[in-house]
């Protein structure tokens, strides 16, 4: 049997959530929305949530929200997924990429500083894997300079450092609910922040600039953002479970841990001092010191059915799109070193013991 890198545990709770949305016919943006922006927004400690379509459509409305626009200039990582730099240039502002630290992917706070202009108004740092950016380094960078931050977390929901919640980092957090990630309801995103007119802006961008309490009076320009009761009602019965998910997780990656150490060359996560991780991927890096390289390891874990992924086969900065703001090969060396190295290994809370037994012993065969 196939190990998967990813697998969405469905279970009858969300079965029956769904089918109850069906029948009541109230299919669009209600109750169910509300109830899980309620809770989402309990969980994170943070006192709103607005949920929308996508992670994607939280990171646009959370840089519109913020009043970015042409010619500001925001601070992100080089190593993550399109839409965290995408967001920005949605809204007209440039992409300042910032290299990343070795140790967790995320962006170095120490490099952040180097790259703030009069130009900058904001820090866009990705909680990349499932651990939380240095909270204290960026919120002082954010208060030093004034500057806004918007968190994405779409990969960390659950996590947490120094006491701090995933999405409530910065002014706000943004969530993705995609089919793989550690809550899910196929598609679908939300938006934590304390602040009550930050909050209202995201509601009138996903409601083509409507405001909830004026309907047809149109503020500013907007876009359908809106979910939906039927994925809302999966999130919530996801929601309600996270705990078990999490800890899966994490019991997962601490197995994972403990059956390969000591290869040499291969380096595995770092847990923070203070920190929740909480694995969406469990990500090593093969150096040049392994026996194999990387895309060896990757072929032969594949030949023996393991899913594995490569999250990020290339920084962003050396995509056309990216390239095309005036970056080039040699700007960022560790985001660049560390796409060359990183692998992630299946840590979701489907594996049974047995198949983490397989991941461990094929992996160490080989490349011991
Ligand atoms: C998944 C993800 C997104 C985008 O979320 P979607 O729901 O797919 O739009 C943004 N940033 C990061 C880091 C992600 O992992």
């Amino acid at each position: 049997m196939a190990i998967s890198i990813s697998a969405p545990i469905i279970e009858e709770e969300e079965i029956q959530a769904v089918t109850r949305v069906l029948r009541s016919g109230m299919l669009a943006a209600g109750r169910k929305t509300q109830e899980l922006e309620r809770l989402f927004a309990d969980f994170c400690e943070t006192k709103y949530a607005v949920a929308v379509s996508s992670g994607t459509a939280a990171l646009h409305a959370s840089v519109h929200a913020l009043g970015i626009s042409h010619g500001d200039e925001v601070i992100t990582s080089p190593f993550s997924f399109a839409a965290s730099a995408n967001a920005i240039l949605m809204e007209g502002a440039n992409v300042v990429f910032a290299d990343i630290r070795e140790d967790d992917f995320c962006i170095d706070p120490q490099k952040i500083e180097a790259k703030i202009t009069n130009k900058t108004k904001a820090i866009l740092p990705v909680d990349l894997f499932g651990q939380l950016v240095d909270t204290e380094c960026i919120r002082n960078i954010a208060r030093g300079h004034t500057l806004r931050t918007i968190e994405d977390a779409c990969q960390s929901v659950g996590a947490e450092r120094n006491g701090i919640k995933a999405g409530s980092v910065g002014d706000v957090g943004c969530f993705s609910f995609y089919a793989t990630k550690n809550v899910i309801s196929g598609e679908g995103g939300m938006i934590t922040t304390n602040d009550a007119d930050i909050a209202e802006r995201c509601r009138r961008f996903r409601h083509h600039g409507q405001s909830e309490h004026t309907r047809y009076e149109y503020w500013e320009l907007g876009y359908n953002y809106r979910t939906t009761d039927i994925c809302a009602a999966i999130a919530l019965e996801q929601l309600k479970k996270i705990e078990r998910f999490t800890t899966a997780r994490i019991e997962n990656a601490k197995h994972l841990t403990e059956g390969l150490r000591d290869i040499p060359g291969i380096i595995l996560p770092t847990i923070h001092q203070n920190s929740t991780h909480v694995f969406h991927q469990y990500t090593i890096r093969v150096t040049e010191e392994c026996k194999r390289t990387r895309d060896e390891l990757v072929n032969h874990l594949r030949a023996h059915n393991i899913g594995v992924g490569i999250y990020y086969p290339k920084p962003l900065h050396l995509h056309p799109h990216f390239a095309r703001q005036g970056y080039e090969k040699g700007d960022f060396p560790v985001a660049e070193k560390l796409a060359t190295e990183v692998l992630s290994l299946p840590v979701h809370p489907s594996l049974t013991d047995q198949d983490i037994e397989v991941v461990l012993n094929t992996t160490r065969e080989y490349a011991q």
